[in-house]
């Protein structure tokens, strides 16, 4: 039993501020605390992974500002294979494949315009206002179970905020979700016990590997039309310039998806969606 693990840093136990997952400075101490908090979650799924008889761990560093850099290395599970983009344009994981038994998110936060979502957003922070999948706002768990069900892999566990976890069991009712916190504003939370919050994840990501019988991947049919708004106009027209993009107002443009796992790819002159008939 193969799982793959993305992670991101906002849904972290133990992180209450943005500075924690974005500081410019590498050698900021607010960054390397989070560093820090993002190994600790991994290396707590990790274990579950392996409690519950994976025989591999695949892991990627999901969060942006990272750089694949964010893993305290020195202190991450050897058990792990650490993973990264297979190609960028179209965006392809890398061992994500049919070889996948199940998906695990691990300190994940909210979609764009969520109420008290910690650190809500999709993928461009207070840049992006609004991403719909076939009308449906979806944040970056859907994105992620869109892609993977590709592969007939379906997302089973989540860690993050309140609301990352209801966002998650809303859509998907099998995922066993566990809260790190509780978001109070953008940046404000009041955040859970980090020690409890990890064995909590150890525990459960195990449960849900057990329940993977019942687990079922997403696969709405294509086209899947993509329909994203900027909070300014100039960032939607760059996209608005590539072939089968569809100019909606001044800051909303859509375009339809043959393939879902192009769901994390922005159309560019480095990759463009079908135009439709
Ligand atoms: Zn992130």
């Amino acid at each position: 039993m193969i799982v793959w693990i993305c992670t991101d840093m906002e849904g972290l136990a133990g992180i209450s501020t943005w500075n924690q997952c974005y500081a410019a400075e590498d050698d900021h101490p607010d960054y390397l605390y989070g560093r820090r908090q993002l190994t600790e979650d991994a290396n707590a799924a990790i274990a579950g992974c392996f409690d519950a008889g994976a025989t591999e761990v695949r892991i990627l560093d999901g969060h942006g500002r990272n750089q694949n850099r964010g893993f305290m290395l020195d202190l991450l599970d050897p058990r792990a294979a650490r993973v990264w983009f297979r190609s960028l344009d179209p965006v392809r994981w890398e061992g994500l494949d049919e070889s996948v038994a199940a998906v695990a998110m691990i300190g994940q936060h909210a979609r764009v315009n969520t109420i008290r979502g910690f650190l809500d957003h999709t993928q461009a922070a207070k840049v992006i206002c609004s991403y719909r999948l076939n009308g449906a706002e979806q944040g970056e768990l859907g994105q992620m179970a869109l892609y993977a069900g590709v592969y007939g892999v379906p997302l089973v566990f989540l860690s993050g905020d309140e609301a990352a976890c209801a966002e998650a069991r809303g859509l998907f009712p099998h995922v066993r979700a566990v809260p790190t916190k509780r978001g109070l504003g953008w940046e404000a939370c009041e955040l859970y016990d980090t020690t409890a919050v990890r064995a909590s994840i150890r525990a459960e990501i195990a449960r849900a590997l057990g329940a993977l019988s019942s687990a079922r991947p997403w696969t709405p049919n294509p086209p899947i039309t993509v329909r994203a708004e900027w909070s300014w106009a100039g960032a939607a027209e760059g996209v608005a310039q590539a072939p089968g993009v569809r100019r909606i107002s001044a800051r909303t443009v859509a375009w339809d998806l043959e393939d879902p796992r192009d769901v994390f790819t922005w159309p560019s002159s480095r990759w463009s969606p079908k135009p439709r008939e």
